[in-house]
């Protein structure tokens, strides 16, 4: 395997940072995970646009265009033949003393790219769907560290998967400090009621997803009408459908919130609906980056 390291194919024994950059010592940067299908990487200029949006929300300054990381990413894929697997594209402050201050990162940002593979949920969770719970970790509150920022920092969203975890689910629904729905550790929440498609806005406190910007086009396009209100677990509970999108977990069904089960307790037709239409977008080269 190798890893893109600062303009460099480097092998993956040798992709490593020094252990006084700020990416380790705070959680100090920004990432994407990307997926590639069909030998094409999956709304890429999207991915690099919110990195570079990330970044800036950071203050970091990334030392190479958008367009330039397009292409590193696409060679990333070309050189490990990864053209149905998954990228983590990693941006961190770069090595600095053992102070907080940003500024004294003075060598720049470590740019990594690595082109792999990921399975989150076995197969059987898509086909039957998922018991989820909501949690007491309540999701960044957006005026610390806003959850539209793709950071390094995940440990708010890691204290919510270990509640998950503690109480045998695997994955949990975290709710804003106004005790309205977020998002999930990793995805986006989406309910249907009544034939409409709603999952929260962003300002909710939820990163604004790819997967999710997707999902709410093809619904569009099916004719469906799509909304983002305010929501509430009472809106969950309710719902005839529930569903979670991101970009490893891709579009997976939930069944069970709290122990209340969400419609017919079974993914229900307009998610499949949904999934089936999801599969055949994201192989459309048209909505993908090519690898050569
Ligand atoms: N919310 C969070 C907290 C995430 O980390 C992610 C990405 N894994 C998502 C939502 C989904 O975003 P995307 O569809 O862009 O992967």
């Amino acid at each position: 395997m190798q890893i893109y390291m600062n303009g460099k194919m480097v092998p993956k024994e040798q992709a490593t940072v020094s252990v006084f950059d700020h990416g380790l010592l705070y959680g100090d940067g920004v990432f994407e995970g990307i997926r590639s299908y069909n030998s094409h990487v999956f709304l890429l200029k999207e991915h690099i646009r919110r990195l570079y949006d990330s970044a800036k929300a950071i203050d970091l300054a990334i030392p190479m265009s958008q367009e330039e990381m397009v292409r590193a990413v696409v060679e990333t894929c070309r050189v490990n033949d990864v053209r149905d697997g998954y990228v983590r594209l990693v941006v961190t402050r770069g090595p600095g003393d053992l102070g907080l201050d940003p500024a004294k990162c003075k060598v720049g940002p470590n740019i990594i790219i690595i082109a792999d593979n990921i399975t989150l949920y076995p197969k059987e969770c898509y086909e039957e769907g998922l018991p989820t719970i909501t949690v007491a970790t309540i999701r960044n509150v957006p005026e610390a560290l806003n959850p539209r920022i793709k950071s390094l920092n995940y440990l708010n969203n890691i204290l919510a998967k270990i509640e998950a975890s503690n109480a045998g689910v695997k994955e949990a629904i975290m709710l804003n400090a106004q005790g309205f729905v977020a998002e999930a550790t990793g995805d986006n929440v989406f309910f249907v009621r009544d034939n409409v498609l709603s999952t929260p806005h962003p300002t909710s406190g939820s990163l604004e997803g790819i997967t999710r910007n997707a999902v709410m086009a093809i619904a569009r396009a099916m004719g469906v009408e799509v909304r983002e209100p305010v929501t509430s677990r009472y809106d969950l509970y309710t719902a005839d459908e529930v569903f979670l999108t991101g970009t490893a977990a891709e579009l997976i069904p939930v069944v069970r919130i709290d122990r209340r089960v969400i419609g017919a307790g079974k993914p229900g037709p307009m998610t499949l609906e949904l999934l089936k239409r999801f599969h055949a977008f994201v192989r459309d080269p048209a909505n993908g980056e090519k690898i050569p």
